[in-house]
């Protein structure tokens, strides 16, 4: 006979809610204050000029980041959004460009493709919830010009294989690092292999600076472009503000500037970030020891094991059914569980099954001398595995208590209903 559930009138694991997790906000501490204060104190909140001394905010973040994922150069920004929009002008990705993305990602790499003027491309992904390497020749076809691979909720992409597939069809690399910074595969950081790395620091994200974001590369020329694009076509630390005397391939940019508070306050977050993979890792061990070997239950395979965040935990019911009825159970028990993403592909949302943007007459889908078709499935597996997973994630604020809430809550609702 198993434990009489929560969600039946049972006893729950937990008699409070779990917290939810906001990792690099909840490290707060007076780091984060004093940074911020430091900046305020000092009437220099912007990055190149102001009433007093500029403090460098800004750049010594960018340099402290360039020096922990590993490559030459990184750009602040004001977002990860930002920073994908900013790596694919970067990238010469625009009008009449396709750029394939995976099948399970945030709504805002597709978006980013959109602002670039390029349409997305989604490809498959495997047990892993990133992107299946075998599956990227099929999504080429003569528009295509870059590839976003995802290393998703701490997970990296398996880079070496997709850097070999990219080659063989001339596809610029940019990895969307939001969700898992400080991820390695095979020993280098996520970000560091492609053409550029993006990241976020949103209230979500492995640190947070409310928000934010970076973009890295270890190539000059794409520095540049990334620095003019972001910054009006400036580049102020080599020619000053709206030099006349500019390169031949000036253009016009936008304004993702990074702001020195924000700078500051990342550059207090990033010494954390160590500690705080190391304390997830430790967590999920415990979990995934613990459950692992339950019948039913499928562990979403982690790409490389010594590199991942381990933020986030994620096993496979058989079914969708299952899923759901587990989901319901868990969170009874107080034991905080969903479905990433509604348990959908992203393209299942109607602004991009709809092929929606601000735009009229459907700009820039109609650049192609054939129409865009996405249908629900287009990526098989995303939709039935994202379907019937289970997803949780660990924060800086659960302890040895909350992990083993979850392997026994996990316990108690598989042996009732699995
Ligand atoms: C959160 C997220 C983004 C967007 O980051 P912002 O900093 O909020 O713009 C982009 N891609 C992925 C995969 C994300 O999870």
């Amino acid at each position: 006979m198993s434990e009489k559930l929560a969600i039946n009138g049972g006893t729950p694991i937990r008699s409070e809610v779990m917290p939810s997790p906001y990792p690099g906000a909840s490290a707060y501490g007076q780091e984060e204050i004093d940074a911020a204060v430091e900046v305020l104190k000092a009437k220099s909140p912007f990055r190149y000029y102001g009433p007093s001394a500029v403090l460098g905010k800004a750049k010594e973040f960018e340099k402290s980041l360039s020096t922990y994922i590993g490559v030459n150069h990184t750009l602040g920004v004001t977002s990860c959004t930002a920073s994908l929009v900013v790596a694919l002008k970067a990238a010469g990705v625009g009008i009449g460009d396709k750029v394939i993305i995976p099948a399970c990602t945030f709504i805002a790499t597709a978006g980013a493709v959109v602002a670039a003027g390029a349409v997305p491309v989604f490809c498959d992904i495997d047990d892993s919830f990133t992107i299946d390497p075998k599956k990227i020749g099929a999504c080429v076809d003569k528009y295509t010009k870059a590839l976003i691979a995802v290393p998703i909720l701490g997970n990296p992409c398996r880079m070496d294989e997709i850097m070999e597939e990219a080659k063989k069809y001339n596809l610029m690399v940019i990895e969307d690092v939001a969700q898992s910074m400080g991820s390695t595969y095979k020993g280098k950081k996520s970000g560091s292999f492609g053409d550029l790395g993006c990241f976020s620091m949103q209230i979500n994200k492995m640190i947070s600076t409310g928000e934010g974001g970076a973009v890295c590369t270890n190539d000059p020329k794409l520095y540049e472009r990334a620095v003019r694009y972001h910054d009006h076509g400036m580049f102020r630390e080599r020619e000053g503000f709206l030099s006349t005397n500019a390169a031949d391939d000036i253009f016009l940019g936008q304004n993702y500037r990074m702001s020195e508070i924000t700078g500051a306050i990342a550059t207090a977050q990033l010494k954390k970030l160590p500690g705080m993979i190391e304390h997830f890792r430790k967590l999920k061990k415990i979990i995934v020891d613990g459950i692992k070997d339950i019948p039913g239950i499928q562990m979403v395979r982690v790409n490389d094991p010594e590199g991942e965040c381990g933020c986030t935990t994620q096993f496979i019911l058989p079914t969708e059914e299952k899923c759901k009825e587990f989901i319901d159970a868990l969170n009874a028990e107080n034991v905080r569980a969903f479905r990433l993403y509604g348990g959908q592909p992203i393209y299942m949302v109607p602004q991009i099954m709809g092929k929606r943007t601000v735009d009229p007459n459907g700009f820039p889908f109609n650049q192609f001398d054939e129409e865009i078709v996405y249908t629900p499935e287009m990526c098989p597996v995303a939709l039935d595995l994202m379907a019937r997973t289970v997803t949780f994630t660990i924060g800086v604020e659960h302890g040895e208590q909350e992990a083993m809430d979850y392997v026994n809550g996990i316990k108690k609702v598989a042996a009732a209903i699995l």
